[in-house]
């Protein structure tokens, strides 16, 4: 089955399809993205990644490209045309096709991209049994990280440094030595004292949908959560080390920097918080 995008009101064949060299996402990185997992060719969370690209949107002042029901309606058709049964779609809004010029153009259509693709459930399920190393580097990003802007140059360059020194993540870090997030994930410890602690939401990180959800599971299974910053001397002495996000789920992380975490395999707690999780995935889907 060929790949099929959509763009602006067409689906198009994956390689024909682009937009315009003066798109303001193009130029300004003047947009915002979601990307969703599927999983049994269902949608997984899907009204929280629509309700944060709403806020996205909101807090830019951009116009939404479409309204919320026909948006899904585009979405399960990109999905369906993909014949994806395990992958991710992917949706970006720009503000539009403008000739280049700073201030926000009028009476300009938002752009509407989404494609979609699989994504081998093995393979992750694989990198899960034996556990990721994470690198960390100071956090140079803006102070809107709560926006899901496709300005992502900081965390491209943070991910291509961890990919570098072997890593799957990298974890940025703040001017106090705080632990944010990922390059594109949360980040959680189970601390010394065996509490699970995560940063809380706020303008420093975003607030992802796998954190949420995972934070929901934690209180429907009364398991305690501490809502904190951490340092990067508490991750390297935490007894277990994990990263959430809509692709990787909960993911256990065995190496921080050149910090062994526990006997250097995956740890109970993070294991179980992944079982959870993917039960919670099987009921949502
Ligand atoms: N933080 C950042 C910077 C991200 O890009 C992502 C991935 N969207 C996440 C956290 C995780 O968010 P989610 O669980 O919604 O995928």
């Amino acid at each position: 089955m060929s790949r099929i995008a959509y763009v602006n009101g067409q689906y198009l064949p994956h390689r024909d399809a682009s937009v315009h060299i003066e798109d303001r996402g193009y130029q300004f990185a003047d947009g915002v993205y979601e990307v969703v997992t599927i999983v049994g060719g269902r949608m997984i969370d899907e009204a929280g990644h629509l309700d944060r690209l709403w806020r996205s949107l909101d807090e830019l002042s951009m116009d939404p490209p479409m309204n919320r029901e026909p948006l899904k309606f585009v979405m399960r058709e990109v999905i369906r045309q993909n014949g994806i049964r395990d992958g991710i779609i992917y949706l970006q809004v720009t503000r539009g096709v403008a000739p280049r010029d700073h201030p926000f153009p009028k009476n300009t259509p938002s752009s509407l991209v989404m494609t979609a693709k699989r994504l081998s459930m093995e393979k992750g399920a694989k990198t899960a049994e034996e556990g990721v190393s994470v690198i960390t580097v100071p956090d140079i990003r803006w102070t809107r990280r709560d926006i899901k802007s496709v300005s992502l140059l900081p965390n491209v360059l943070a991910k291509q440094k961890a990919k570098e020194n072997g890593a799957y993540e990298a974890f940025q870090v703040d001017e106090d030595g705080m632990v944010t997030e990922g390059s594109s994930t949360n980040a959680w410890i189970v601390s010394k004292e065996g509490k699970i602690v995560t940063r809380p939401t706020s303008n420093s990180i975003l607030a992802g949908i796998t954190r949420a959800s995972l934070i929901r599971e934690l209180e429907k299974n009364g398991i305690e959560l501490e809502l904190r910053s951490f340092s990067v001397e508490e991750l390297y002495s935490a007894r277990e080390v994990f990263l959430t996000s809509s692709t990787s789920y909960v993911l256990p992380v065995i190496k921080v920097d050149d910090r062994v975490i526990g006997n250097g395999h995956p740890g109970l707690i993070s294991q179980k918080l992944r079982t959870i999780y993917e039960k919670f995935m099987s009921e949502d889907a």
